[in-house]
């Protein structure tokens, strides 16, 4: 079957008064039906910029200089305004990162959930209504029948974010994209919102595409990982793969354990020594090589291609992996 979206070479540029940003560099990853796939990286990795891009909401300087985003087989960026506008509402919805700013805060959730219904040009007002009700019910919010007529700012961060849920699933889509929908709450509400949403891609067999710098997300959501760093897919495969087998030196340096900072590196990426590159000027060689610490002469030079592991489907960008640099003696993993 063919995956239902399918990321093909992605080129963005930002046009900054400094001149061009590569956003996105040759991304290629693609999304099977209903699995779901974690897109992980620091801020700055392009992670964000891909959502951007598949959903058409790329900034107005942003430049998509080229590749193919294919949506159930459909080219997605040659989609005009007005046709993207019903993907968005129909086949394809988001769960944002904070409901606060992504909610409407004049109207309450009937308003908003029957708003969103306006297609459903065969539902009666009652009708709408009551499907909002029952969704919001689903997604764990007590008394819905009286909680949905409040606003917003009448509800708790862990609350919002359920109604933000119910109203990604109200029009049934068949991609939900969620944009680090946990981020905005403490670590409680956090391991509720990952398990319901667990719950109900499994229940909706609805498509999830996670975007997340949470390494315990990733892990507990999703099927599959796309490791991002500094604008290009460096490491992709089954999320296993990923988590025992990382093939990257930044996914291991990202896995590696520090005992004491457990609890953080659960929810956040560890800190890496050194800066990302600045991407007005990419590096020439591997993007990675100026934190690698494996880093040799040709990594400087040449940029490693991806390549594809034994393990199905697991794709690396280094050029360990082709044995064309080794690991230096006396700097194995375990030295460090
Ligand atoms: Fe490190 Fe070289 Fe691999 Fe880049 S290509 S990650 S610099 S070993
Ligand atoms: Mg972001």
């Amino acid at each position: 079957k063919d995956p239902l979206l399918d990321i093909r070479n992605l080129n963005v540029d930002f046009r900054t008064p400094r001149g061009r940003v590569h956003a996105l560099r040759d991304v290629s990853f693609s999304v099977p039906r209903g699995k779901s796939v974690g897109v992980v990286g620091e801020s700055g990795s392009g992670k964000s910029t891909v959502i951007w891009a598949v959903t058409q909401l790329l900034a107005r300087n942003a430049v998509v200089e080229s590749g193919e985003v294919l949506f159930d087989g459909e080219e997605v960026l040659s989609w005009s305004e007005s046709q993207m506008m019903d993907v968005r509402g129909e086949k394809i919805s988001i769960v944002f990162q904070d409901p606060m700013t992504s909610q409407v805060p004049v109207l309450n959730y009937a308003q908003q959930m029957t708003d969103i219904l306006y297609r459903r040009r065969g539902m009666s007002m009652a009708e709408k209504k009551k499907k909002a009700i029952e969704m919001m019910r689903r997604v764990g919010i007590p008394d819905p029948e009286s909680r949905i007529i409040q606003y917003p700012h009448q509800f708790s961060g862990g609350m919002r974010q359920r109604a933000g849920i119910a109203m990604a699933l109200l029009m049934d889509p068949m991609l939900l994209i969620a944009d680090e929908p946990t981020t905005a709450l403490d670590v409680t509400m956090e391991a509720q919102i990952i398990h319901l949403m667990r719950e109900l891609q499994r229940e909706f067999e609805a498509t999830l595409m996670v975007v997340s710098h949470n390494l315990g997300l990733i892990a507990e959501l999703c099927d599959e990982v796309v490791v991002m760093y500094a604008g290009e897919v460096i490491e992709s495969g089954d999320v296993r793969d990923i988590f025992y087998r990382p093939a990257h030196p930044y996914t291991q340096a990202l896995l590696e354990c520090d005992p004491a900072r457990e609890e953080e590196r659960a929810r956040f990426l560890p800190v890496i020594p050194g800066d990302i590159p600045d991407l007005h000027m990419p590096p020439q060689g591997c993007v990675f090589a100026p934190r690698c610490r494996y880093a040799a002469e040709k990594c400087h030079d040449v940029e490693p291609k991806p390549t594809t592991l034994p393990e199905a489907g697991h794709n690396s960008r280094c050029h360990l992996l082709d044995g064309t640099v080794t690991v230096p003696s006396g700097k194995s993993k375990s030295a460090e």
